[in-house]
């Protein structure tokens, strides 16, 4: 039975009401800190309310901006890589910790090719994306069999061609997180390139990929709550103190709508095996 639901008609999902996705785009130099900092703000609401939250991990990897600014070869892309950030391996202690209370790890990624080699034809970015996502996925395996990420988000709710999923499939990704609706034809950032329409705006399996628009979904990146200066950004220890106050303060009212009964929180993984068991 479709139901309306913040303007948004779909087939409801199983469980009672909506369900609350509480992400964390974890891409940067103050990952460690991040994360031990907006998981202790989640335990401290969880204590409080006496509610579980469970938190979906986006943990950024690929090459250095710089490859993806300077080379334009689909057949580099292709080879091995060799430096990169890697935030499984920054913050291995944090997420290794994250992932035993139950919190979900998925895989973080931005097509910097794409947006920065407009030079090139949509055709060759896609076949370096393409064979970058690969190349990056055998490594994260190979570097890191404690992750197995299903799930994946692409930076700033950038997909550059919907044919990118057909790579993501083959390399094990079963859901998606990436699709913004709203956002179609607006300019990414201040690149050269437009969101696409979004394929769906409810939760919807479309092939083997499991696509869940940012719909009752809250983001918070691990740099908003540490002070630092990247150049591209920079917060003070006020202006992050205000983000943890202002997240808390969400966490809360979401904790309190879910215990008058309104849905429930999940990961995605959590939700995906709960969409493939009969409802009762
Ligand atoms: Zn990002």
């Amino acid at each position: 039975m479709p139901v309306e639901r913040h303007g948004l008609t779909g087939t409801p999902m199983s469980g009672s009401g909506p369900q609350h996705f509480i992400t964390v785009d974890a891409e940067t130099d103050v990952i460690r800190d991040g994360i031990a900092t907006i998981s202790a703000i989640r335990d401290r609401v969880e204590a409080r309310e006496r509610i579980r939250i469970p938190i979906v991990w986006f943990v950024r990897f690929q090459r250095k901006t710089s490859e993806y600014k300077k080379i334009d070869s689909p057949e580099y892309f292709a080879g091995p890589v060799t430096s990169a950030f890697d935030g499984f391996e920054l913050a291995r202690p944090e997420l290794v910790q994250m992932l035993a209370s139950g919190d979900e790890i998925g895989w973080h990624y931005h097509a910097y090719n794409y947006v920065h080699r407009t030079d090139l034809s949509h055709a060759r970015r896609i076949a370096i994306v393409s064979a970058d996502l690969v190349a990056c996925a055998e490594a994260i395996r190979a570097r890191h069999p404690y992750v197995e990420a299903r799930s994946f988000r692409f930076g700033w709710f950038f997909i550059p061609d919907y044919g990118l999923f057909t790579t993501l499939e083959r390399v094990g990704i079963g859901v998606d997180a990436s699709i913004r609706p709203g956002t179609e034809g607006r300019q990414v950032k201040a690149f050269e390139a437009t969101y696409l329409p979004a394929l769906t705006t409810t939760p919807k399996k479309i092939g083997n990929i499991f696509f869940v628009p940012y719909f009752l979904t809250r983001l918070i990146h691990d740099y908003e709550v540490v002070a630092h200066d990247f150049g591209w950004s920079r917060m003070d220890a006020a202006s992050t103190r205000r983000r943890q106050e202002e997240f808390e303060h969400d966490l809360v009212q979401t904790a309190n709508a879910v215990k008058r009964g309104s849905g429930s929180f999940t990961t995605y993984r959590t939700f995906v095996a709960s969409q493939s068991s009969p409802v009762a």
